[in-house]
């Protein structure tokens, strides 16, 4: 078969197995290679993703684009386990001015990462043309013309070791999802490839997690709970019911204020949170597994659809294109709207040309990570210890004008419905500066928050001109 029908993924984790998925309406043959082992069938957790361990929730806007590319996949989701849980109503979520009332307002899986990659694993596998090839490392593109085409990978056994050269793979089509560690920018600046730099925000955010059994006897009025970080408060906490009867609690904190990962400092580290729950509920639970932490979690973007000589037959997607602090909870969502991106281009035949058609890809893929990039570094700039870029203007506005909203949203439940619809991706920011939000959230008199100067309101209709882009 032509090279040209063949399509390679690099890494199998949630973006290179959603994109190959994609592919496959384009491609005859579509190959994942992954470094790590080919994992069991059930629900495991695997070197590569050691992120699995925390936290991990699935808006319910990503799993409508996960259902499009994988009909079926959230009835088994359900069936094995995992829970769909409305916020704020399931959840006593406590925010920087307090908790929220419990309405309906966003939707979300909560589950186990291994659960959710095992089952979008086995029902991508099972797509026709689409192979997973494990225990394979990509260690360089093969690229041709001074980097303005990519015909391929060098892959080598994961065990071979540093001296092993790669053997070639070849491929009409390559895409990287290797995820934070993606080494595409250096394999085409070698190649010979002009390669934008990284944008880059560290909060130096931190996250300690452990599993637990739940009380048996447990009449909580919550099924899940978050305690919000703030500039004021730098400290975090969630417990969420994932699949195995289990919960999962991950603590979270700022810079020096990230949570300890030994057993005793754990639950110290939960009773001086800003509300008691979360110590109160592990207190009585029995703890699965022994803390771990993680700590790499920076906001990190490479803007290369806007290059203008980006080459032919390569494209990057997922994590390795463009991640958030976790603590937001979005990159499992923008992978899979980026995929579906991806399957509109390619299942509308796309532009035939090589060169065309990766650049058309690139930008559609891209297009899903502007909103969450807005809203994960926006709420990162409130952090005085964040490294990156300063806040513009605007930026400074938009903070503010959230900050009002996250108030108002504590009493008014159609603020409260507004603000986690924005959260979960299911409205853009514009819709925050609706002139019936606006009027809630700024003008005395409304359920909203306190009186705001006449300056204050000034300044939030300039930015309301600028709506999303703002
Ligand atoms: C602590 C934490 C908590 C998170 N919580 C949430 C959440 O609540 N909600 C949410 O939506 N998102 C969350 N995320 C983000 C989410 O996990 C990622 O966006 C998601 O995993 C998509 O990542 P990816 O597939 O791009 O990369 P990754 O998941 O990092 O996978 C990269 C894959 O590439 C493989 N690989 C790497 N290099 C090579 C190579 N050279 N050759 C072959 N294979 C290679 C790796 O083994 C791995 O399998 C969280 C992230 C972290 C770190």
């Amino acid at each position: 078969m032509a090279e040209e029908d063949h399509a390679v993924v690099i890494g199998g984790s949630m973006a290179g197995l959603l994109a190959a998925r994609a592919l496959a309406d384009r491609f005859k043959r579509v190959t994942v290679v992954e470094r790590d082992q080919a994992p069991a069938r059930q629900p495991a957790f695997r070197r590569g993703v050691p992120h699995s361990r925390h936290v991990h929730i699935f808006w319910h806007r990503g799993l409508r684009a996960l259902e499009t590319l994988l009909p079926g996949a959230c009835a088994e989701l359900l069936e094995s386990g995992a829970r769909i849980l409305d916020a704020p109503a399931d959840v006593a979520w406590h925010g920087p001015f307090g908790r929220f009332p419990r309405i309906r307002a966003a939707r979300f899986l909560s589950s186990s990462r291994e659960l959710i990659d095992a089952v979008v694993r086995r029902r991508v596998a099972a797509h026709p043309g689409v192979r997973l090839w494990y225990g394979r490392e990509v260690v360089g593109l093969h690229a041709e013309h001074d980097g303005r085409s990519v015909r391929g990978v060098e892959v080598r056994n994961r065990g071979a070791g540093g001296g092993h050269a790669g053997e070639p793979l070849e491929a009409g089509f390559v895409i990287d999802a290797t995820g934070r560690g993606s080494r595409a920018s250096e394999w085409l600046r070698g190649a010979g490839c002009a390669v934008p730099g990284k944008i880059r925000y560290e909060s130096h955010f931190g996250y300690a997690s452990r599993y637990y059994s739940p009380p048996e006897d447990i009449e909580s009025e919550w099924n899940g709970l978050y305690i919000q970080a703030s500039s004021q408060d730098p400290h975090a906490g969630a417990i969420m019911p994932i699949d195995g009867g289990r919960w999962i609690a991950t603590l979270g904190g700022v810079a020096n204020h990230a949570p300890p990962s030994d057993e005793d400092s754990f639950l110290e580290f939960a009773r001086n949170l800003g509300s008691p729950a979360m110590y109160e509920a592990l207190v009585c639970a029995t703890p699965l597994s022994t803390p771990v932490g993680f700590r790499n979690m920076a906001n990190e973007r490479y803007d290369y659809s806007r290059r203008a000589r980006w080459p032919a037959g390569f494209a990057v997607v997922g994590d390795a294109l463009c991640c958030f602090n976790p603590v937001y909870g979005q990159g499992l969502t923008t992978a899979a709207l980026s995929a579906v991106e991806l399957s509109r281009v390619v299942r509308a035949g796309g532009p035939r040309e090589r060169r065309r058609l990766s650049r058309a890809i690139q930008r559609a893929v891209a297009a899903p990570t502007a909103v969450p990039w807005l809203i994960a570094t926006g709420e990162d700039l409130r952090y005085p210890t964040t490294e990156g870029p300063r806040a513009r203007f605007d930026t400074k506005m938009r903070q503010r004008y959230v900050a009002h909203v996250a108030a108002a949203a504590t009493v008014d439940p159609v603020v409260t419905r507004a603000y986690f619809r924005v959260l979960a991706m299911e409205e853009r920011p514009g819709a925050l500066l609706s002139p019936r939000l606006l009027r809630r959230v700024l003008l005395p008199g409304q359920q909203a928050v306190e009186r705001t100067s006449s300056a204050d309101r000034d300044d939030f209709c300039a930015v309301a001109h600028n709506r999303d882009g703002a």
